[in-house]
């Protein structure tokens, strides 16, 4: 919405003075918790565009002609990385061949390898298959791992955009601030859950979990991205039955049907949490996406509470 209405005022201006300024920065990121946080961050020196929305699985999306268009563009991409865009990023660096948002650049951010990763398998072990061979990397649901991010961030646009480093600098500080009592804010509400058990649809929210002390104790996929079988759910309801968990939880983009199937037979709920900005009509930004979450969280397992 605000894209457009942008490109709508660079047009008119565009017919009354033939020129339009362009945002300093321009940001490629691959999901919108990055493009949300290069807001927070660039403010008006950056102009940021989403390969991806929250109603999107962010392992595979196509390739299309406007993301190249787009990387070919960008001064600065910041996605996940950890192999979540394995399926669509490296075809979109080669194709929009932009040499400043190569790996080693300043303008290339994998946001991943400034966190510590989770589910990182040894050589051996197999059971999280090739989707997250490298680690889990939907490292966004734990906010202080963005708040991480937010300081990688700054400091490339800084390198990138020097002339505009003062104002990156001052609104990183603010951004700081109002994170870091944001979390303890929601660290204080989300105490009473702590212990609680999950089942997860796929293996999304792992960070969430380590970070709340939530225990994931299933999920619906046997391994990430294989779709839940009716054999592998058979198996679960009979553990749920025994062992019963606290919730089931899926991202917006996942099949409802399995975790409403198993809400069914063992009377244990089930909900979408928003998982990124726009995942839920007031997930809006990143500081609601965690109020949200949280909230959500609350009333699906303490419905008693006010
Ligand atoms: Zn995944």
């Amino acid at each position: 919405m605000a894209t457009r209405s942008l490109v709508r005022v660079c047009f008119t201006l565009f017919l009354l003075t033939t020129a339009c300024a362009r945002a300093d920065v321009q940001v490629f990121a691959c999901e919108p918790e990055w493009a949300a946080l290069a807001g927070e961050i660039g403010g008006d020196k950056v102009e940021t565009v989403s390969a991806t929305n929250a109603l999107q699985d962010p392992h595979y999306i196509q390739a299309r002609p406007s993301l190249i268009a787009a990387v070919r563009n960008s001064d600065l991409l910041i996605c996940s990385g950890s192999g979540l865009e394995v399926g669509w990023l490296p075809l979109l660096l080669r194709k929009g061949n932009n040499p400043k948002v190569q790996p080693w650049q300043p303008g290339y951010l994998m946001a991943s390898e400034f966190v510590k990763r989770l589910e990182i398998p040894t050589a051996l072990d197999r059971s999280q298959g090739d989707m997250h061979a490298q680690g889990n990397p939907h490292i966004q649901t734990d906010p202080r791992n963005i708040g991480l991010v937010a300081r990688v961030l700054a400091e490339r646009l800084q390198k990138i955009d020097p002339a505009n480093a003062p104002a990156y600098a001052r609104r990183l500080a603010a951004f700081e601030e109002k994170w870091t009592a944001a979390i303890s804010r929601w660290q204080d509400r989300a105490a009473s859950l702590r212990g609680k058990q999950l089942v997860v649809h796929h293996k999304s929210w792992i960070y969430l979990m380590n970070w709340l002390g939530l225990v994931e104790v299933a999920a619906l996929e046997s391994k990430p991205g294989i779709p839940p079988s009716a054999a592998h759910l058979n198996e679960l309801l009979v553990r749920l039955k025994a062992d019963p968990a606290a919730l089931i939880i899926r991202a917006p983009y996942q099949d409802p049907q399995p975790s409403e199937w198993l809400t069914k037979q063992t009377g244990i709920p089930s909900a979408a949490l928003p998982f990124t900005v726009g995942g839920d009509d007031d997930a809006t930004d990143l500081y609601s996406l965690f109020d949200v979450t949280i909230r959500i969280l609350q009333e699906k397992m303490e419905p008693a509470r006010d």
